[in-house]
């Protein structure tokens, strides 16, 4: 595998489960918009959701694994 920024085949290839990758966000984040877009999505979407699942059809939560390929040479990750 060649790496598109660099053109080095030191690639390494790996496979991360999307559903517990979690991003951190910053102390700043969380007193200027954390707390009231958490709240707004969890009733926008969080509402819903339970909604569409007493109501709705049962649908079961597959955890997506995306392989990643990462050039050692620059640091450049891309999905394979
Ligand atoms: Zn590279």
């Amino acid at each position: 595998m060649i790496c598109p920024r660099c053109k080095s085949n030191n690639v390494t290839v790996s496979v991360v489960n999307e559903v517990k990758e979690k991003r951190k966000k910053g102390l700043l984040y969380w007193i200027f918009i954390g707390w009231w877009w958490e709240l707004f999505a969890w009733i926008f979407l969080t509402l819903p959701k339970l909604i569409f699942a007493i109501f709705g059809r049962h649908k079961k939560v597959v955890s997506k694994t995306v392989t990643y390929a990462v050039c050692q040479n620059c640091g450049h990750r891309w999905k394979v």
